[in-house]
């Protein structure tokens, strides 16, 4: 049986062409011979609206995303995707365009043999305070409608705005509260009686070892892709953290 891969934290932006072309090499080569794709959030580095994908002023690097992934669906291999804190307003249009199936967060899948709990991770963030009375708000179908509802110049300007703050309540945090909170994790896996748990998101990748109620558990933390990138493979024989 062939591995089933995972991605998360691309960030992929007009900014940074290597790591794009990387990502359709990678999909063109390795995923192609894959059981399955699960992108875990934040393929792109931003996502203010499906419209950019018709917008002919809009960088066409989401257009040629969609399309690479659109290939490797037809191709047979089954594409999924999860909203990660940067792209969480990827609709309907895109998963459409890229043949990927728009999977909730948390989703629990059967991969290999063992039935998984993924997550993008940010939600396991709890001592982040600030950022969770952010997506809450950010979610919420009520800011998504009015910022959808924005021309799209004036929505990327307020993006730009946003990012800006961002960098500097980000800069100015203590690395230990954009970790994980041990807890959540154990509360996660308690939840829905699993024993391994796939998420990106803290750009840690790592396995690690956990006991909940008993229960021998691991927790695999996705690469991000800012300089090298890489890829969580589960087969048969169990996962393995593969960096370019
Ligand atoms: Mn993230």
């Amino acid at each position: 049986m062939p591995a089933t891969l995972f991605v998360s934290d691309l960030h992929l932006s007009g900014d940074r062409p290597a790591i794009s072309e990387r990502f359709f090499e990678f999909l063109r080569e390795r995923a192609s011979r894959a059981a399955a794709l699960y992108v875990l959030g934040d393929l792109f580095e931003y996502w203010i609206g499906d419209d950019e994908l018709e917008d002919q002023t809009a960088d066409p690097l989401a257009r040629r995303v969609a399309q690479a992934l659109g290939a490797l669906a037809r191709g047979g291999v089954p594409v999924a995707f999860m909203h990660g804190n940067r792209d969480f307003l990827v609709g309907e249009r895109f998963c459409e365009t890229s043949g990927a199936r728009l999977l909730a967060d948390p989703a629990v899948e059967n991969i290999a043999g063992t039935r998984t709990l993924l997550m993008h991770g940010d939600t396991l963030c709890t001592d982040d305070h600030d950022y969770q009375a952010w997506r809450k708000v950010a979610r919420s179908r009520e800011w998504q409608r009015e910022f959808l509802a924005k021309p799209l110049p004036e929505r990327r300007k307020a993006l730009q705005a946003l990012r800006e703050k961002s960098k500097e309540v980000v800069g100015a945090k203590p690395a230990e509260i954009m970790d994980v909170n041990d807890g959540a994790v154990h509360e996660a896996l308690r939840e829905h009686r699993l024993t391994r748990l796939v998420h990106g998101h803290t750009h840690r990748p790592a396995r690690h070892a956990l006991e909940v109620d008993g229960r021998l558990c691991e927790r695999w933390v996705l690469p991000d892709w800012y300089e090298r990138g890489g890829y969580l493979s589960i087969d048969d024989a169990g996962p393995r953290l593969v960096s370019f």
